[in-house]
């Protein structure tokens, strides 16, 4: 015993399967009120429509700002039925139900993302529109609510099915849809109206993210889980294409976008493994073979079921030598024939093509969660050059120094805080991550690199000779000793620590050559 629909209201801006959905609603008995656009493409088509000032016998008005805001359209919308005292109330002054509405907006952000100027923009909020649509959505019991084109089927199907009602079930779902649009709207608005005023923070945040895919579980398997993506244009995870492998998972996602992220700062071919998102080798190279080779020498214990991202087509010899690892995703801008061939046997290992690389300096927001709100920020897209290094030490990098300084500055900025990480010829040989304590890290990286170079049979560790990257200060001269007792001979860090003189004094006397950058890249 759900309501039949009687009387629909439509007002619409986007007129698409407007004709198609309103001769339906004839055929089955529905008398249509529309305001003045609306009303004349119903008529055009051919179709019985009562204009909305006919009904209320108050004219539209000031250029359409006022079209639907009057008692007989609200009254008609919000009164509920089988409620005694509403009943009377809406007899008492003529006014009849409305069991369906079918609205969409004025094109605010279709406007404003034209370049349109101010004034438009703001005649291009919708006033009538949300309040007709909220007022649907709240009395949901009694009125079907619709303010999205795609959802004219849903309940097409339903009235066929039920001989002209809907049921409550779509309702909700109709009048949930209805408030996440309203939301958007306003948030859009507000949004744009900050943007006006050059405020660098909207004054509320609308995620506006949509449902791509629910995950199997979260982080555990005991957390739920879900993808939203922004439609954004930057190549990545979000927007990959995959070409092979099982469903990604919560944590593949995350760790993926570390790692290509990472990759897409170098203009040369590079490579980096990804484990918990943070990298346990990270090199550039000839080609992808010989950069995937290194990246995988700094760790390869490690690298054991990781995430690998390459910042230039996957070929079919870097493939196949992927291939001989347990892997858990591999993302390229690009994948060959052969190397699709070298993976087809792979059935688990998750190949991912982007299409390209993103941005490393766009400009973005990033967004957490913390117990009840949201940290909003820009994108750590800060990138040190050669010209903003400043020596600080009696000792010259030399050249090779130089560059190697500038790779492990810009790994350590993709690394966990405290992040130290050192490299040598384009390749990290020692990845110190997400310690408590500057030193620690220090020397957790300088123990890999020793452990690295004993499975593979070095006389000595590979941080000998190497440069060494801190991502904040060294606040004491003690991590700073750490490194060059591993012995690398020059230091790339921030600078700005109460003792920097201290630290600068200590560098001197052990002959390393030191840089301050005078940019931080905690990443917490
Ligand atoms: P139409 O093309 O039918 O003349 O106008 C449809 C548009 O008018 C819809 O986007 C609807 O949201 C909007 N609308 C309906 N009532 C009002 C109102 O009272 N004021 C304003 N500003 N817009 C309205």
């Amino acid at each position: 015993d759900e309501p039949v629909i009687r009387r629909a209201l439509i007002s619409v801006s986007d007129k698409t399967g407007l004709i198609d959905f309103a001769k339906f609603l004839v055929a089955r008995g529905v008398e249509l009120l529309s305001t003045g656009g609306s009303a004349k493409a119903l008529r055009d088509a051919g179709l019985p429509v009562i204009e909305v000032s006919d009904h209320t016998g108050f004219p539209e008005m000031l250029d359409g700002r006022v079209k639907t805001l009057h008692p007989k359209i609200h009254g008609g919308i919000l009164g509920i039925r089988g409620n005694a005292s509403h009943e009377a109330a809406m007899a008492a002054h003529g006014i009849a139900p409305i069991d369906l509405v079918v609205v969409n907006l004025y094109p605010f952000e279709a406007t404003v993302a034209k370049g349109a100027p101010f004034e438009d923009c703001i005649e291009n909020i919708d006033i009538g529109g949300p309040a007709l649509i909220r007022a649907a959505a709240k009395n949901h019991d009694h009125v079907a609510v619709v303010v999205d084109v795609a959802d004219y089927q849903a309940v097409r199907d339903e009235m066929t099915e039920t001989g002209g009602a809907t049921t409550k079930a779509l309702r909700r779902r109709l009048a949930a849809t209805a408030y996440a649009r309203t939301g958007a709207y306003d948030a859009a608005i507000s949004g744009w109206f900050a943007g006006q005023l050059g405020d660098a923070f909207p004054r509320r945040i609308a995620v506006g993210a949509e449902l791509k895919q629910s995950l199997r579980y979260g982080e555990n398997p005991h957390q739920a889980a879900a993808l939203y993506v922004t439609g954004a244009v930057r190549p990545g995870v979000a927007s990959a294409h995959q070409l092979q492998g099982k469903e990604l998972s919560f944590n593949n996602i995350n760790d993926t976008d570390a790692a290509f992220e990472l990759v897409a700062e170098f203009d040369v071919p590079a490579v980096a493994i990804i484990k918990h998102a943070n990298p346990c080798g990270v090199a550039t190279g000839e080609s992808m073979l010989d950069a995937y080779a290194k990246a995988l020498s700094c760790d390869p214990v490690s690298a054991f079921g990781g995430i690998i991202a390459l910042n230039r087509p996957l070929d079919g010899p870097t493939a196949a030598e992927i291939a001989k690892l347990f892997t858990e995703v591999v993302i390229a801008p690009e994948a060959d024939e052969a190397a699709r061939a070298a993976f087809a046997a792979k059935k688990n290992l998750r190949l991912l093509v982007t299409g390209g690389l993103p941005d490393p300096a766009e400009k973005a927001m990033t967004l957490r969660s913390i117990a009840g709100g949201y940290l909003l920020q820009s994108r750590d897209s800060g990138r040190v050059a050669m010209a903003d290094l400043k020596v600080v030490t009696k000792r010259q990098p030399t050249e090779q120094e130089l560059a190697d300084l500038l790779f492990a500055f810009r790994v350590c900025k993709h690394v966990k805080s405290n992040a130290i990480v050192y490299a040598k010829k384009g390749v990290t040989v020692g990845i110190g991550a997400g310690q408590m304590s500057r030193v620690d890290s220090s020397r957790i990286a300088a123990w890999k690199s020793r452990e690295a170079a004993e499975k593979a049979g070095l006389t000595q560790p590979e941080t000998v000779g190497s440069v060494v990257a801190s991502d904040a200060f060294f606040p004491f001269a003690d991590g700073l000793l750490a490194a060059a007792e591993a012995g690398a001979t020059a230091v790339i860090q921030p600078g700005g620590s109460m003792r920097d003189a201290e630290v600068i004094a200590a560098a001197d006397q052990a002959g390393l050559a030191m840089v301050f950058t005078g940019m931080r890249h905690f990443r917490h």
